[in-house]
């Protein structure tokens, strides 16, 4: 059977529209992209009485937001050494903090405004695919314990059946504080929070250029969309990893780079508790990893960098059987099982791997989370948007180097793929 090209999680509900009414002509803050970082901040930004608008060139939560693995992950995309040689001990430790308290903060979320996603704290394990992996996993726990006073535990390979029904692994590390939901459910609900406290969504509205102007001394930006132009004094750029040609700068900093996942039929309860006893949001140890968890209602979804291009109909349906040869690969119980889903999203990575905060060309901005954006797109949303409010907060991603595409080229787009693709592949084969 040839699976859906659609996301499964899209079947769970459905995603709801934004204001039909017109644009008004003016508001304090223009929100530019309707994900989890743009809702986050446009349901600060209206709790605290600030006018705010957010505008979607698609449907409301469109973007990567509503296609993920709903893995709610603590730590950063690059392992704690490579960070601290980098910023040092003081800046990484507030880091870290940072991605600890991202998950509180999609916790208190879900519970304040009751959105039904599925949240559980069911902890997360990353599985080793090579002996060398895991005897790092103790130094790592070391050091996160140490730095951070935050407790991992290692699992060795001949306990591993009681975390995983895979035997091709080396070993694990579970971290019990992360969490998972059903991303779709969750964006629509925080669109519907950000709604409720006031924010104006508008849907199918592309922004297509933005002008700064300066009158009486006071900065203003003329925000030019498919649907009008509204005049703000604020922009926050939250269009992750579709940021396009209205926002070059920004644009030029990140590399879209594409993921997929398929998810199976419905599995039997044992088959389930099988593969995942303790439901964990599962990883695998390579650079060109897997993901992989359980949905509420017992398929497998399983995830990974099939194809490094963004999304399109091509790579989907080539992510499909390549996916599930994967999936067999790890859980040979699974090879006569239907895939009914496969879809695709892309993914927002800085040239240095990082998270970052900040303005440019005088708008705020929060991209970067090379695949750990469910937690700390959330976070850094309602962060950014409490200083915009007035408050001292510090966020610890502001301010650090946020590199340009190497060699002096125009864009960080496509044309570095095929290089990252077999580069990665490269280093999984040596390390
Ligand atoms: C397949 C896949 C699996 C993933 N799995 C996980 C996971 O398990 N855990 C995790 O933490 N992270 C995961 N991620 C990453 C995570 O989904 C993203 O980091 C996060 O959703 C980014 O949120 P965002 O709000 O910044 O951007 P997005 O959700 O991508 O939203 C940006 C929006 O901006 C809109 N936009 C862009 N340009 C314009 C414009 N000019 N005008 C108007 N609107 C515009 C887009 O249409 C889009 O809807 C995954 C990503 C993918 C693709």
């Amino acid at each position: 059977m040839t699976p859906k090209e659609k996301n499964y999680w899209l079947e769970t509900f459905s995603i709801p529209v934004g204001e039909v009414r017109h644009l008004p002509e003016s508001v304090d803050v223009a929100v530019i992209g309707s994900g989890v970082t743009g809702l986050s901040a446009a349901r600060t930004l209206a709790k605290r009485g600030t006018n705010v608008a957010v505008l979607e060139a698609e449907t409301i939560g469109w973007g990567a937001s509503s296609r993920n693995g709903g893995m709610v992950l603590t730590g950063m995309k690059l392992p704690v050494p490579t960070l601290i040689s980098r910023y040092g001990h003081e800046k990484v430790q507030r880091m870290y903090a940072a991605s600890l308290a991202s998950i509180t903060c999609v916790e208190q979320i879900v519970r304040e405004e009751q959105i039904d996603c599925d949240f559980s704290r069911c902890g997360h394990l990353e599985v080793a695919c090579k002996q060398a992996h895991f005897d790092g996993y103790a130094d790592s726990a070391a050091t996160i314990a140490r730095e951070f006073n935050h407790p991992l535990h290692v699992v060795p390979k001949s306990k591993l059946r009681s975390e995983i029904g895979s035997d091709i692994y080396f070993g694990g590390l579970v971290d019990e504080l992360s969490a998972g939901l059903n991303p779709a459910r969750y964006v629509t609900g925080l669109a519907s929070a950000a709604q409720r406290a006031g924010a104006a969504l508008f849907d199918h509205t592309r922004v297509e250029n933005i002008q700064r102007e300066s009158s009486n001394g006071t900065q203003k930006f003329r925000v030019h969309t498919s649907r009008g132009t509204l005049l703000v004094r604020e922009v926050l750029l939250a269009s992750g990893a579709y940021t396009g040609a209205a926002t070059p700068s920004l644009r030029k900093k990140i590399i879209p780079i594409g993921s997929y996942i398929i998810a199976t039929e419905v599995l039997s309860d044992d088959l389930a508790h099988e593969l995942s006893p303790k439901n964990r949001m599962i990883y695998d140890s390579k650079h060109f990893l897997y993901y992989y968890r359980l949905t509420p209602d017992r398929r497998l979804l399983f995830g990974g960098r099939a194809a490094f291009f963004p999304e399109t109909e091509n790579t989907v349906r080539q992510s499909a059987e390549i996916l599930r040869r994967g999936m067999v690969s790890v859980y040979p119980q699974l090879r006569d099982k239907k895939v009914e889903f496969v879809w695709g999203g892309t993914l927002d990575f800085a040239f240095d791997v990082m998270p970052h905060t900040g303005q440019i060309d005088g708008m705020h901005y929060a991209v970067g989370y090379a695949g750990h954006g469910v937690a700390m797109g959330t976070y850094l949303g309602t962060k950014l948007a409490e200083r915009m409010c007035g408050d001292a907060n510090d966020i610890p991603f502001e301010g650090i180097p946020f590199p340009n595409p190497p060699f002096g080229l125009r864009s960080g787009h496509t044309w570095a793929l095929p290089f990252a693709g077999a580069y990665y592949k490269f280093l999984d084969w040596i390390s």
